[in-house]
């Protein structure tokens, strides 16, 4: 086997795509996706994923101000994150994996898979899965609250960001039906509570005033970019190197940007002329430009 997947949702999916023509394997324990629902860049997306477009992004605060950007083109996409997955790769075997080395991965069942590259994309449920495995886990947690709500008393051209104190932000996706979330970072073993959007909800109440909440979720991420992301032959992907930025909407553009340094090194590799440590150095460098970017003081 060349190469062995864990997770089908979009980092498996997206690289498993991009291998296609190699001798490869995606386990997921769930054959059937999450259903989340994400915003992102309109071009990143297949059509058929897509529930709304956007061509207008709100900032907005905790304390009733807002700052609309107008970009007279629908470039954001409010995506089915099902039918994205699906539209990349279906061929999944519902398997779930215990733990990994540089050999291959161990299943549930016991059974052994050896393979040349392993690729860790168990998103947030795979903790453990990298636990076992001897991987080292980010110290910080994001827990998020979402709603679905019926109707919102917005306009659907824009969709909404939330700017929070340190620890506070959220987003407001205009669709049918609506989502609303809010998330707080902390470290692990601090204590810890889910976030409210009453805050926001009290802040804008010209905005909830018709709607019904349909349906509440609660989650805990991970938080924070896993440094080393190729261990010999091992390679973290996605929510599992630490990609997620529920807050500010760019995760699936994350996974979608690093997707392609990361196939053609796996390539370069099983073709027998490169290293995989070519994707750890790319993305060291991008990491220290994000870290840059958090430093630049807007006035
Ligand atoms: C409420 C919410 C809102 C968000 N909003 C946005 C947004 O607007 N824009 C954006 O870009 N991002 C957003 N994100 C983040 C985005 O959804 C994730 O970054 C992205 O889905 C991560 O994809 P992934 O493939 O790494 O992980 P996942 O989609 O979580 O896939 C991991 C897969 O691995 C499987 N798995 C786990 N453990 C094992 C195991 N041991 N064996 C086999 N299979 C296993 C799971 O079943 C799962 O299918 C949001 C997240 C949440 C929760």
């Amino acid at each position: 086997m060349d190469v062995v997947i864990i997770g089908a949702g979009y980092a498996g999916s997206l690289i498993a795509s991009q291998l296609e023509n190699y001798d490869i394997v995606v386990f997921d324990k769930n054959k059937k996706r999450k259903n989340k629902s994400v915003t992102t860049f309109r071009e990143v997306v297949d059509e058929g994923a897509i529930k709304n477009t956007y061509s207008k992004l709100t900032f907005m605060n905790t304390k009733g101000t807002k700052v609309e950007y107008d970009f007279n083109e629908e470039i954001f996409a409010f995506v089915d994150y099902q039918k994205l997955c699906d539209s990349l790769w279906t061929d999944i075997e519902e398997k779930k994996v215990v733990s990994y080395d540089k050999k291959g991965v161990v299943l549930e069942n016991g059974e052994r898979i050896e393979a040349k590259v392993v690729v860790d994309c168990s998103g947030i449920d795979g903790e453990n899965l990298r636990r076992n495995s001897g991987i080292n886990i980010p110290p910080r947690l994001i827990y998020i609250t979402y709603e679905r709500v019926d109707r919102l008393n917005v306009p659907d051209d824009t969709f909404y960001l939330i700017v929070g104190c340190s620890i506070y932000g959220g987003w407001i996706y205009p669709a049918k039906p609506s989502e609303i979330g809010a998330a707080n970072l902390f470290k692990r073993k601090e204590n810890v509570y889910y976030p409210e959007t009453t805050i926001l909800k009290k802040s804008y109440p010209e905005i909830f005033v018709e709607s019904e909440i349909k349906q509440i979720f609660k989650e805990v991420y991970p938080y924070g970019f896993v440094k080393r992301v190729v261990n010999d032959n091992v390679i973290l992907f996605g929510d599992s190197a630490g990609l997620t930025h529920p807050m500010y909407a760019t995760s699936i553009h994350y996974i979608h940007h690093a997707s392609k340094p990361l196939s053609e090194s796996i390539k370069s590799y099983l073709n027998g002329y490169g290293k995989l440590e070519e994707y750890q150095k790319w993305w060291k460098s991008s990491w220290i430009s994000t870290r840059k970017l958090k430093s630049i003081q807007i006035p």
